[in-house]
């Protein structure tokens, strides 16, 4: 009999695992994909290992995260500098003096910071009630329309009207000549691959993969006393309040015979007639010097059962629907939920480390 029966073998389910081992516990890992570490797993293409499931960049500025995974892996000094390509030209991420330069030609932050603040007092000074609004309201409208409307409708399938307003407040604002796009004090990819730390957290912990809880939900419950379980709440409520709604992702992987593309590891491109939102060239995470490349365009899509939800859609329709699902898993003394799918959150690595290790203490002491 085991102590907890985990279901997903992601960074929560993983941590969670790693800290309850530490404890004494029996845990099993199962997922139902053939390999553990979830959408961080990386798959190695001739030397360069590829993020298979999308690019994944840790950052975080909470110190006692970052030492927490540094105890798996070393880190590099890579900074996430995306650029982005806009009717034929190319700016700058986030929004800092450099794509004020390439949009405006504006030289100081006092020129730039006029720009920007006309055009915000366009907008007024209501609320901003969604993505639209915040947008105008952060950055103005030049910005809006060269960088950030036709992405955002092309990656979430939805008017930025009808989006909610925190997604873009995850880009940072700068009046300095910064292209970092996270404000973070720490950042970087693992040496060695995102696989080095699942391996580390999995180390001697009984691992089960191509096992799907819901095929065989009532024997693999009884192998436990308690479940963690990081899959899709809805599904787990087998869709009683009806379904959530996630964006989904495909990824067209290519190998060529050229040293260096694109010169950047993430370029995303605004136009809404390009089809993909982003093109990675995964060996610029790791200062790859191959004499090949592997590039990944990335196409955002609607999502549809048989395929991997990737992003919570937290608009007020599915969260009123979210929370009726939370107020029943409230009530399960044996089944702990957490994760981008079960908290139906749009977490990053570190937030997903740090719930992991509160659940876990919450669960211990
Ligand atoms: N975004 C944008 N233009 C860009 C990049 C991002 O408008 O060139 C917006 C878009 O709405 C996106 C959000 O900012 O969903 C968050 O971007 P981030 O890069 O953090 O998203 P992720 O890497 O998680 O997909």
């Amino acid at each position: 009999m085991y102590d907890y029966l985990i279901v997903g073998a992601g960074l929560f389910g993983c941590v969670f695992a790693h800290e309850a081992t530490k404890k004494g516990k029996k845990c099993l890992v199962i997922d139902k994909r053939d390999h553990v570490g979830g959408n961080v797993y990386c798959e190695n293409v001739d030397g360069i290992n590829v993020h298979k499931y999308g690019a994944h960049i840790f950052h975080t500025n909470d110190k006692a995260i970052w030492d927490y995974v540094n105890q798996f892996a070393a880190f590099n000094n890579y900074v996430n500098s995306p650029v982005s390509i806009s009717k034929g030209k190319l700016y700058n991420l986030p929004f800092n003096m450099n794509t004020f330069y390439q949009l405006w030609g504006t030289k100081t932050p006092e020129e730039a910071k006029t720009i920007i603040e006309s055009q915000i007092k366009e907008f007024g000074s209501k609320n901003p009630e969604n993505l639209e609004e915040q947008a105008l309201s952060l950055i103005g409208k030049d910005v809006y329309e060269t960088l950030i409307k036709e992405y955002t409708e092309k990656q979430w399938g939805k008017k930025a009207t009808e989006l909610p307003a925190f997604i873009i407040k995850r880009l940072p604002v700068r009046y300095t000549f910064n292209n970092n796009y996270f404000n973070d004090a720490y950042q970087g990819i693992p040496i060695g691959g995102y696989n080095k730390i699942i391996d580390g957290l999995l180390k001697g912990i009984d691992i089960k993969t191509n096992v799907d809880f819901f095929k065989d939900k009532d024997e693999l419950s009884s192998m436990a006393k308690k479940i963690v379980f990081t899959g899709k709440i809805d599904e787990f409520y087998n869709y009683k309040y009806g379904n959530l709604e996630y964006r989904s992702l495909r990824f067209e992987n290519t190998k060529l015979n050229t040293e260096n593309l694109q010169g950047n590891a993430v370029v995303n491109y605004n136009d809404s007639k390009v089809p993909y939102t982003r093109i990675i060239e995964h060996k610029h995470f790791e200062f790859g010097k191959q004499k090949h490349t592997v590039i990944t365009k990335e196409f955002s899509e609607q999502w549809t059962p048989e395929k991997e939800a990737y992003y919570p859609i937290n608009n007020d329709e599915n969260q009123k629907k979210y929370q009726a699902y939370k107020e029943l898993s409230l009530q399960e003394p044996h089944v702990i939920f957490g994760g981008r799918l079960a908290e139906y959150k749009y977490y990053d690595m570190h937030q997903i480390i740090a719930s992991a290790l509160q659940k876990t203490k919450k669960e211990f002491n």
